[in-house]
């Protein structure tokens, strides 16, 4: 059996197109341009290429972008300073600091100190409780484009017992959270499913694996997954983007898993895509939500 290959650009292509349509009315009905402010602190080389992806799919989508580059030996205050000028300029309605921080700067600090109305990355505390609670402002990049290739792709979730590697704050957490709700902004087939979240101190990680219907991959080591880990027929999302000499490859062995699952993402062109075009929705959601509140 070989898998059938999901194809996170194309769906990517998709949404941004009902996007684009979509800031194009918001902008005829209200005059606003929806904004989103870059913050890149240093030159970390994969930092620039994100935040240049970034600002690139703004511009496609119809949306304004403006980059703030400060130099690695900016200070904490002077971060803090910048995101309170964001925070209160009415013209952006989305901030995003892009990680990692120089490591003088406390990020968790910068990040809390976001307004929640214009925190897109769905970082800051306030809107994790809200994810926990099944109520969310926005949803985080990253889980929201798993969540939307296994929708767009007619793969249900509800009653599925998903398997999620990695419990970080940014996939793994916030995931397992939005597919464990009773119900979610693709309906309740998107949501309700069994979750089991492993990590680096799980014990005999394949047999936990092996009994996943879906298994995500979202750890930052290559080719951790292999075939003897995955049940035949599952879907297999890696989330994984790690840096090797063999170029970019994800935390799933795509050759020896294709073998297996039933579904698969490459890397890249799997979940990559769908993080930055959710990245565009919680834009437009924080413009709308601001404009409302006017
Ligand atoms: P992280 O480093 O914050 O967390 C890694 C997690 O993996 C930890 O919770 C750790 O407990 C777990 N882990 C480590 N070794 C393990 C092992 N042997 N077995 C089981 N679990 C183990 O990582 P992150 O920020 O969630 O990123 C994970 C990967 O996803 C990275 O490769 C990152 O580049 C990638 N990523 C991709 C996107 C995207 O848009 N596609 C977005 C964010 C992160």
């Amino acid at each position: 059996m070989s898998a059938e290959l999901l194809d996170g650009k194309a769906i990517a292509n998709e949404i941004k197109q009902e996007l684009g349509k979509e800031v194009a009315k918001f902008i005829e009905d209200t005059s606003v341009v929806p904004c989103l402010a870059a913050v890149l602190v240093g030159e970390d080389p994969a930092s620039q290429v994100y935040v240049r992806n970034k600002q690139r799919a703004c511009e496609r989508v119809g949306i304004d972008s403006q980059l703030h580059r400060l130099p690695a030996e900016t200070t904490q205050a002077e971060l803090l300073d910048l995101v309170d000028q964001l925070n209160a300029s009415s013209e952006v309605h989305g901030i995003l600091v892009q990680l990692p921080l120089p490591g003088h700067i406390d990020a968790t600090k910068v990040l809390d100190a976001i307004d929640p109305a214009k925190d897109v990355d769905a970082f800051h505390p306030d809107n994790v409780g809200r994810i926990a609670q099944g109520r969310p402002r926005f949803l985080p990049c990253t889980p929201h484009g798993v969540q939307q290739i296994l929708h767009r792709s007619n793969i249900p979730v509800s009653g599925q017992h998903v398997v999620v590697v990695g419990r970080s704050d940014i996939v793994g957490k916030p995931l397992a959270m939005m597919l464990v709700q009773r119900d979610s902004t693709l309906g309740s087939a998107a949501a309700n499913a069994t979750v089991t979240v492993c990590h680096s101190r799980s014990k005999e990680l394949s047999s936990i694996t092996r009994e996943a219907d879906i298994l995500v991959a979202a750890v930052g080591q290559p080719k951790l997954i292999t075939a003897d880990m995955v049940k035949p027929g599952a879907a297999v999302i890696d989330v994984g983007i790690n840096r090797t000499d063999e170029g970019l490859v994800g935390d799933v062995d795509f050759d020896d898993v294709r073998e297996v699952a039933g579904h698969l993402t490459p890397v890249p062109g799997g979940v990559g895509p769908l993080t930055i075009a959710m990245l565009l929705r919680n834009t437009l959601t924080a413009a709308a939500t601001q404009n409302d509140a006017r």
